[in-house]
């Protein structure tokens, strides 16, 4: 079998010209403009990279967009009045931290100080909370951009066997969160899993968030099961950078269903995402209905 490719570029096309639809809408309906704030401390090289395609993916789908570029050695003090004031600010409709922070700032307390209401990113307590007890939340952008793309595939993913592997608070749980929300019986597998070959195989869906280059082989996939390949890794082959996946794409693609690849599956749907919660957040904010297939 040769799997299907989904194609995560083309699929976050998509959901940037719905959300760019919904904003020209609202702007035209309602006189509102939904607003993202992206904060970013620091020069890190690959962070800077994020934040300037955030802010033109923000431009290209009519939002507003505030960047704020802090020092390295900005103080906790500054950067949590920095987030109070963009709390307060009525133009603001989702705040988002990049991450990692300099190592001298609290990760934790500043993203816990965001608004939960404007938390595009959906790490703030009260959010992982509402979305493990199955409530409306604001919903982290990698997961969600996973579950569109299986609820596309599959239709309804009711009953199917999902395995998630890696437990991070930004990937795996968030993940397992979201199938079981969906009704699929889930495993999360992780580093001290035993034989996680035969766990794999178990997997109607098979989300690899591992952060292992090609770890996932095609003899780890059941025929015919989805493999949503999450891993981004740089790597080096014959002398040249490399991008590739948590999922051996070869052998994986030879036995599975359908597969994302990387780069262009699960990396693009993320900044969609973003801008989709940005316009979840915004119509929320206002009163106003929310757009339909664009949140869990
Ligand atoms: P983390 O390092 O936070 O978590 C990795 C998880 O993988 C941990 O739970 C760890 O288990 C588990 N793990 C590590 N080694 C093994 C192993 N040998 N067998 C089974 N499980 C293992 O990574 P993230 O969740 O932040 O990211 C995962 C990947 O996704 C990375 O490649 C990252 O770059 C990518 N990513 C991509 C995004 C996108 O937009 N496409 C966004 C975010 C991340 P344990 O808990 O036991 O240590």
């Amino acid at each position: 079998m040769t799997a299907k490719v989904i194609d995560g570029k083309a699929f976050a096309a998509r959901v940037r010209a719905e959300v760019a639809e919904h904003v020209a809408r609202l702007k035209e309906e309602s006189g509102i403009q939904p607003g993202l704030a992206v904060v970013l401390v620091g020069e890190d090289p690959a962070s800077q990279v994020y934040v300037k395609n955030k802010h033109a993916s923000t431009i290209e789908v009519g939002m507003a967009s505030f960047e704020h570029r802090l020092d390295a050695s900005t103080g906790e003090a500054e950067l949590l009045a920095l987030i109070d004031q963009l709390n307060a600010d009525p133009k603001v409709h989702g705040i988002l931290v990049q991450l990692p922070l300099p190592g001298h700032l609290n990760s934790e307390l500043v993203i816990n100080r965001i608004d939960p209401a404007k938390d595009v990113d959906g790490f703030h307590i009260s959010n992982v909370g509402l979305l493990g007890t199955g409530q409306k939340s604001m919903v982290p952008c990698t997961p969600l951009g996973c579950l569109m793309m299986l609820r596309d595939h599959h239709g309804k993913l009711a009953g199917l066997s999902a395995v998630v592997v890696g437990r991070s608070n930004i990937v795996g749980k968030p993940m397992a969160q979201l199938l079981l929300g969906d009704s699929c019986t889930v495993t999360i597998a992780h580093s001290r899993t035993k034989d996680l070959a035969e766990v794999c195989r178990r997997a109607d869906i098979l989300v690899a968030a591992v952060g292992r280059p090609e770890m996932i082989t095609g003899d780890m996939v059941r025929p015919g099961a989805t493999v949503i390949d999450v891993g981004i890794n740089r790597t080096l082959r014959d002398g040249k950078a490399k991008l590739v996946g948590d999922v051996h794409y070869e052998s994986a693609a030879a036995v599975a269903g359908a597969i994302t690849p990387v780069p262009g599956g699960v990396g693009p749907m993320t900044i969609a995402c973003l801008l989709a919660n940005t316009l979840t957040a915004c119509c929320r904010a206002n009163g106003l209905a929310e757009p339909e297939g664009l949140t869990a």
